[in-house]
């Protein structure tokens, strides 16, 4: 083992992007190129004018495409990424009292952030060990249910629906920031579908993203009328009122709007998220097939239907240091596959995100056999 950091990879394995992470995750080369073309004309320019709303009107439009959105759906967002909508959803969506499956380190952020808030009563908490998963549960206490599409760090992801037998004044807050635009999903089954740009949109962070259902933007103009103090920047009251003119309320990164309207015109362009479910299906499971197969290597998430399809971990065998693994490919151009550092095992976690093709997926099964094959 010790001798693996000077095992040469033959360069014809190697596979033609070594970006496998899953979040940032690649960017592909088209929009990179796009930025440098049509971005010289808008980056550096006033969001308060139509190149840059055009952009934030093709985000919009492309999303109300991809999701299919039932009527009256919205598409809102603002500045911030994931972690801020969550305490927009706490200021701006949880009435009272809000359950909250806890699957891994994001599910547990949120299930954080809505104990911490005054305003709130303490959350419920149905928490699943790492790498299993339990489903939300109709419970007349609680008046929003947040669960994830797929928890990043474990690579889990469970089914999108309401909870059997919730009401209608439950609202059903789905954390998709990795699983959208990777995974199908049946969007009249949330309320607020949120995700960030960084995953399978392969753009830069820093941007939240929500699909709104009336019934959430009902409840966040009740919450915005009661006497519950909510900061401007997380109200989502006004992210709505923005969002409608094509704008957000403060700058935001027009090189992250371009990137991701390139992506998501590129992903209709290819059949649209029927596509890319059906392509990450393929990619993920080249991996899950292949660590099966291997001695030395096993899905971490033990029941196949939990299994993401968009973030592959994958558990190597202990008579093997998977940091060694992920040190070399990382010097050869294969970068973070590294396991969710506070999960601390002894994994590799890959990205299968729509911009992964499946032909990356198999060199880099090739690489990884060769890598093992001289461990052995
Ligand atoms: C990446 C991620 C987040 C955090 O996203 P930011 O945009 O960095 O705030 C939240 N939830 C999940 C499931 C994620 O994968």
């Amino acid at each position: 083992m010790s001798d693996l950091q000077s095992l040469q990879i033959p360069a014809e394995l190697l596979p033609s992007d070594g970006r496998f992470g899953s979040g940032p995750s690649r960017i592909r080369s088209a929009q990179i190129s796009a930025l440098a073309e049509a971005g010289a004309h808008v980056l550096g320019t006033s969001h308060r004018q139509a190149p840059v709303k055009d952009l934030v009107r093709r985000v919009r439009a492309g999303l109300t495409e991809l999701f299919s959105l039932p009527a009256g759906y919205e598409v809102v967002l603002g500045n911030g990424g994931s972690t801020a909508f969550w305490d927009v959803a706490a200021f701006g969506l949880v009435r009272e009292r809000a359950q909250h499956v806890v699957l891994g380190e994001f599910s547990s952020k949120f299930a954080a952030e809505t104990r911490g808030a005054p305003h709130l009563d303490e959350p419920l908490v149905l928490a699943a060990e790492p790498g299993t998963r339990t489903l939300p549960a109709a419970d007349p206490e609680v008046d929003v249910y947040a669960y994830p599409h797929n928890e990043t760090s474990t690579g889990v992801m469970l089914p999108v629906r309401r909870p059997e037998g919730a009401t209608e004044d439950q609202l059903v807050l789905v954390d998709a920031t990795s699983a959208a635009g990777g995974v199908a999903v049946d969007i009249a089954q949330t309320d607020a579908y949120y995700f960030a740009p960084q995953k399978a949109f392969g753009s830069d962070g820093g941007l939240w993203l929500s699909v709104l259902s009336p019934a959430a933007i009902a409840r966040a103009e009740e919450l915005a009328s009661s006497d519950r103090w909510i900061p401007e920047f997380l109200s989502l009251t006004t992210a709505v009122a923005n969002s409608r003119k094509d704008q957000t309320l403060n700058t935001p990164a027009v090189a992250t709007l371009l990137l991701m309207a390139e992506q998501i015109e590129w992903m209709l362009g290819q059949g649209g998220l029927a596509w890319a479910d059906e392509r990450t299906r393929t990619t993920s499971s080249l991996l899950y097939d292949w660590a099966e197969r291997r001695a030395e290597t096993t899905p971490y998430v033990a029941d196949p239907a939990a299994r993401s399809q968009v973030v592959a971990t994958i558990d190597v065998d202990e008579a093997i240091d998977a940091s060694q693994i992920t040190a070399l490919l990382r010097a050869h151009g294969i970068v973070d596959i590294e396991p969710y550092r506070k999960l601390g095992r002894n994994q590799l976690r890959i990205a299968t995100f729509p911009s992964v093709p499946p032909e990356d997926v198999q060199a880099l099964i090739a690489v990884l056999d060769h890598v093992l094959d001289a461990a052995g």
